[in-house]
């Protein structure tokens, strides 16, 4: 594998097996990303999005194949392997926000620094910039209850950063939301990763979107094909 990949996908092969058939979702399916790179997946609903996503995240594990994420073997990490990845490597978007309902926003992004073990204080700085960067600042006591659909999954960006990840998975970040939001968060992702020249790999049916990105791939019949 070579350094310049911060994403090295080989010969990915999903089956599942359920009430007593095979299933292939994914199949042979190869990817090489470059550091800093935005990488689109499109795909219709089923088509495996969710699933590739969760593999390279190692949410879940490949039938077949080999997933390297930053130096990292993904299907055969260790359990500190694992926290570490989890804490350092990677940040994750969902079509939902996942925020803690009973902290504020400033606390639910300043939350997985501090759990990571950064001081106190340089966590709080952090989230507040990342608060600001989201242009949320004057929200940070809110708590989600108090926020709209738009500022929770900005809130959601912003926590993704916190702990300076390599690479940064977001599943239909915009799926939830009005079209204006989905324009300003799915624009927030890609300027957010510019800024912090994060690696984004980022699923989406949203068309719109899906051209922004530095390279655009379909998933069809389980394998990526590149659309620019
Ligand atoms: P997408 O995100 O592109 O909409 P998914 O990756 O969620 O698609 O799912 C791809 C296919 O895999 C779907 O047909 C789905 O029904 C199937 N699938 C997903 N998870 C499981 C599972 N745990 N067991 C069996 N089939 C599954
Ligand atoms: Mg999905």
């Amino acid at each position: 594998m070579s350094d310049d990949f911060i994403l090295s996908l080989k010969d990915i092969e999903k089956t599942y097996v359920s009430s007593g058939e095979n299933l292939t979702i994914i199949k042979g399916l190869s990817l090489d990303l470059e550091r800093g790179k935005k990488c689109v997946i499109v795909g219709k609903s089923g088509s495996g999005k969710s699933t590739l996503l969760n593999i390279i995240g190692g949410l879940d594990s490949a039938t077949d194949g080999t997933v390297h994420v930053n130096g990292f073997d993904v299907s055969r990490m260790n359990e500190r392997q694992i926290n570490e990845f989890r804490m350092n490597v990677l940040g994750l978007v969902f079509q939902f926000h996942y925020l803690l309902k009973d902290f504020t926003a400033l606390e639910n992004i300043f939350l997985p620094a501090y759990m990571a073990g950064v001081p106190k204080k340089e966590a709080m700085e952090k989230a507040l910039d990342l608060l600001s960067d989201v242009g949320l600042s004057e929200r940070k006591d809110h708590l989600p209850s108090q926020l709209s659909g738009g500022e929770r999954q900005r809130i959601a960006v912003a926590r993704s950063l916190v702990n300076d990840p390599e690479l940064i998975l977001a599943d239909e970040p915009t799926g939830n939301l009005d079209p204006e939001n989905a324009v300003l968060i799915g624009d927030m992702l890609f300027s957010l990763s510019e800024k912090y020249r994060k690696t984004l790999v980022l699923v989406t049916h949203d068309m719109n979107l899906a051209s922004k990105g530095d390279v655009c791939f379909a998933i069809e019949g389980g394998t990526l094909v590149e659309k620019k």
